[in-house]
């Protein structure tokens, strides 16, 4: 007699995935960063590939780790790996991403376009406080590599920014 692994749907393995914070922003999911660039859900064992965000960043191990674990919760066994040739940009952020960002009061980063990335994009970044643009950059590195600490002129606040990558 055959025996039958339930098969499971793309939006099935990502639902399970939503479950997966980033231990760096932890509001955010993993498919909410824009991680998540490939589900295989038709092959015999489901494969996830995942973007890194963060080049070097000490996470990707447990991040793989927590997808695969997620996924077993749901009955979901597939292989998660990370595609490290794939180049992840903040852009991959969804807009209800950048949101959630501002609600936990850091300011999202902002659009960055390929073509002239200039100064003053990147400092159109918004108070997350008072929602004033009249920002500047009062440090590169905050408390982890993936923020910078910026200051508001207009509330007087400092507030950490997740900062772009292109
Ligand atoms: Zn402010």
């Amino acid at each position: 007699m055959e025996t039958h692994t339930k098969n499971f749907t793309a939006e099935e393995i990502r639902s399970a995935l939503e479950q997966v914070k980033d231990p760096e922003i932890p509001v955010l999911s993993i498919v909410e960063m824009g991680m998540v660039s490939k589900i295989d859900a038709d092959a015999e064992v489901p494969v996830v590939v995942l973007t890194p965000t963060f080049v070097g960043c000490p996470a990707l191990n447990l991040i793989r780790q927590s997808a695969v674990e997620a996924l077993k919760e749901r009955g979901i066994h597939a292989e998660v790996k990370f595609d490290l040739s794939d180049k992840w940009t903040t852009n991959r952020l969804s807009p209800q991403a950048k949101e959630k960002l501002e609600k936990f009061g850091l300011a999202p980063p902002p659009y960055l376009s390929d073509e002239e990335l200039t100064e003053e994009q990147l400092n159109r970044v918004r108070c997350p406080h008072c929602h004033s643009t009249d920002t500047t950059l009062r440090t590169a590195f905050g408390s982890t590599l993936c923020r910078a600490i910026r200051f508001c002129f207009t509330c007087r606040q400092a507030f950490e920014q997740f900062k772009p990558v292109a």
